[in-house]
């Protein structure tokens, strides 16, 4: 395995509205994009450091898997999941899988800004949610 760079670092917050002034403020930079993934149960929102993003994420339901880490963390969430740039996401989870590094997506799913994402499990990851993505729009 061989990422190119952290593709984003995903923040769980309780509301974006309050989070997205404080990173526009210590990124220098205003949020470019607001998406829902319905399939997560998230309102993500993302503002640039470099080519790094912060991925805020914010629950869209009480079944959602943010609101119940917000929940783990006093109500206050925190840094939730890394993720690293790939190409070739499937040879990089057959990898993971063949070095014994636990998978939660056997395949890319699609996440936002339509990248194909699949997470690693932190049991395998020295506790830290890890998120292999690639982006297949590239121009
Ligand atoms: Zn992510």
């Amino acid at each position: 395995m061989q990422p190119t760079h952290i593709e984003h670092i995903g923040i769980a917050v309780t509301s974006l509205d309050e989070a997205i002034p404080f990173f526009e403020t210590l990124l220098g930079t205003k949020c470019y994009a607001i998406e829902e993934v319905t399939d997560q149960k998230v309102r993500t929102a993302f503002v640039r450091c470099g080519q790094t993003k912060i991925e805020l994420l914010e629950p869209t339901c009480p079944e959602s898997t943010i609101a119940s880490f917000i929940e783990k963390n006093n109500g206050r969430g925190g840094m939730h999941h890394i993720a690293f740039a790939v190409e070739g996401i499937e040879d990089h989870l057959a990898e993971a899988k063949a070095a014994g590094i636990r998978l939660i997506d056997e395949k890319p799913r699609s996440g936002a800004e339509g990248l194909s994402i699949a997470f690693l499990h932190p049991k395998s990851t020295f506790g830290v949610l890890t998120e292999l993505c690639e982006n297949r729009n590239k121009q």
